[in-house]
């Protein structure tokens, strides 16, 4: 295998048809990126070689621009194929083949896929298609049905072919490689090159040119990395905590499993946000409409697992926010491969458990990065960022076009209330805010976090029963979901009187109700998760020592 640095060269000294070259205009790529500088003239030669980049690089338009370049309009017969491991990557890769090839009169790109009808795929083979995206089970299944004919290929990319490995399609590529012809270009692109991959290369590719363009220089610089030791708080609740108070644009959460996305979906959209969850049963045609909402900005979210959003290329993905821990690095590397695209920058933030700190040194290892622990914003970060966005929204607001009718309103309101504009304004901000509290209590924020300073939140010592702690260094166990209530010692309340009403109101085990610490005005107590709308309105009017118990959920 031959390494040769290129000289940076520029697209127009890259014999690019004029047709594909001058498409780069409208997508706005002035210089080549390191990997496309590198590949761009060994393909468009007509030579082997082997890419080792991540997605993010560039590395799609490294093979497609001068692939296109060479394809011959009259020949309706696929001349390319490009292997990849997901249904999501190969539509994004047929999707960006038809962008650079917008200029090619007649071109036809075909994603071939499971999950899609085969009479969609089987109408456009018969009509003709140039180039030819797919993963390995469908284009084997149409290979075998003699409904795809390779036999005018003259390039075949495999991408991603790590991913291949670790998807067990290793022996699937192998066979399409197999029944492709012999003196077609191959070209590998991998962002690792584990062993079985350098076979594959040594046995499918014929002197091959290799380029690399090494992670540690590159892409991954731009990505920004943190970490948040899960502690006291439940997961969901930091997540929610950290999305209210960061600038984001797009953003992936990361999850274990699909039914875990699912869930924290559903959290996220109760508390707001615009989320959806993206996973392997959500069926396809959907997951690609999810995909899409999230380009147009519908929505802002995504719950993923790994499989379901490997290879995602969404430029406005700003933040990734790893929920669960991934168990191996290389996932983590792909997944915060999806922000920091097309020269921005992102953030990555990993929760991690406690037993779940050495990975970190591996990931720093691995990605030559230190990754700084954070804590969880404060209320005062989030009511800082909620009077941000808020002025703001004011902001975009005054200049939308049919504001003048509702200025005329506003005047002629003014005009026979004899009311202050601010005092009106307040009133319609109060009406687009609704009934929940603008600002989250500054003394929550002691009282809701664990390891309360002990000074200025002195708690009662309380002696009896065993399942009340002695201290308030209190972490929320799983399944379980602290409440404050805003009666103290200084209403003559002990931590009995809370246990009692509770479980006669709400009919509760008292094993069920733990943790409770009893302060000055406010109490807390931990009660199972999931409590049920009607318990909880009977308990807010539930009275302890003649005042009514008045108990909300802790943020
Ligand atoms: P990829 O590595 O193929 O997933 O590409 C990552 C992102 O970079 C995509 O959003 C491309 O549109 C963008 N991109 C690719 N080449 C260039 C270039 N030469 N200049 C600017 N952006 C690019």
């Amino acid at each position: 295998m031959s390494h040769k640095i290129l000289p940076k060269i520029r697209f127009d000294e890259m014999n690019l048809n004029p047709a594909v070259f001058s498409i780069l205009q409208n997508v706005g790529y002035e210089t080549p990126t390191p990997i496309q500088s590198m590949t761009i003239p060994h393909l468009i030669e007509g030579k082997d070689m082997i890419g080792q980049a991540r997605t993010g690089t560039g590395k799609t338009a490294a093979f497609a621009l001068p692939l296109l370049s060479r394809i011959d309009l009259g020949n309706k017969r696929p001349q390319v194929l490009v292997l990849t491991p997901t249904r999501e990557l190969a539509i994004q890769v047929a999707d960006s083949f038809k962008t650079y090839g917008a200029k090619m009169k007649g071109l036809n790109v075909l994603p071939v896929y499971g999950g899609q009808s085969y009479g969609v795929q089987l109408n456009q083979l018969r009509k003709g298609v140039h180039v030819v995206v797919g993963t390995p089970g469908r284009l084997m299944d149409h290979m075998r049905k003699k409904t795809i004919s390779f036999a005018d290929l003259f390039c075949v990319i495999i991408d991603e072919a790590d991913e291949m490995l670790h998807m067990g399609f290793i022996d699937d590529v192998e066979w399409i490689l197999k029944r492709t012809p012999d003196d077609s270009q191959t070209a590998l692109f991998s962002a690792t090159m584990p062993r079985p991959i350098r076979k594959i290369a040594q046995k499918y590719l014929t002197d091959p040119q290799e380029v690399i363009v090494k992670p540690d220089n590159t892409e991954q610089k731009n990505i920004h990395q943190q970490y948040w030791i899960v502690k006291g708080a439940k997961k969901t609740h930091a997540l929610v905590r950290i999305l209210e108070a960061v600038s984001f644009d797009g953003v992936i959460v990361f999850a274990k499993t699909k039914t875990s996305t699912v869930d924290i979906a559903k959290i996220l959209e109760n508390k707001g946000f615009k989320a959806e969850a993206l996973n392997g049963d959500i069926a396809q045609n959907a997951r690609e409409r999810t995909i899409n909402r999230l380009k147009n900005g519908y929505i802002d979210i995504l719950v993923a697992t790994d499989v379901a959003a490997r290879g995602l290329d969404v430029d406005r993905i700003s933040h990734v926010i790893n929920f669960d821990m991934p168990s191996k690095v290389e996932p983590y590397i792909h997944r915060i491969g999806r922000t920091g695209r097309a020269g921005r920058t992102g953030e990555a933030i990993l929760f991690a458990g406690r037993n779940e700190r050495w990975m970190l040194r591996l990931i720093e290892n691995k990605t030559k990065q230190k990754i700084r622990e954070i804590n969880l914003p404060s209320n005062k970060d989030i009511n800082q960022k909620r009077v941000a966005d808020f002025k703001e929204s004011i902001t975009k607001a005054l200049f939308s076009e049919d504001l003048n009718v509702f200025q005329s309103l506003v005047e002629e309101y003014v005009k026979d209330q004899k009311i202050p504009v601010v005092k009106v304004a307040a009133a319609l901000a109060k009406l687009a805010h609704g009934d929940t509290p603008f600002f989250l209590p500054a003394q929550r924020e002691l009282s809701c976090q664990k390891n309360i300073s002990s000074k200025k939140q002195k708690q009662i010592q309380i002696k009896k029963p065993s399942r009340i702690k002695e201290n308030n260094l209190i972490p929320l166990e799983k399944g379980m979901e602290r409440y404050r209530i805003e009666l103290g010692r200084h209403h003559g309340v002990r931590a009995g009187n809370i246990v009692g009403a509770i479980a006669n109101e709400a009919g509760l085990e008292s094993k069920y109700i733990q943790n409770i610490a009893v302060n000055q005005k406010f109490s807390l107590v931990d009660l199972p998760y999931g409590m049920p709308e009607k318990v909880f309105a009977l308990l807010k009017k539930t009275w302890i020592k003649s005042h009514q118990m008045e108990i909300s959920k802790c943020a």
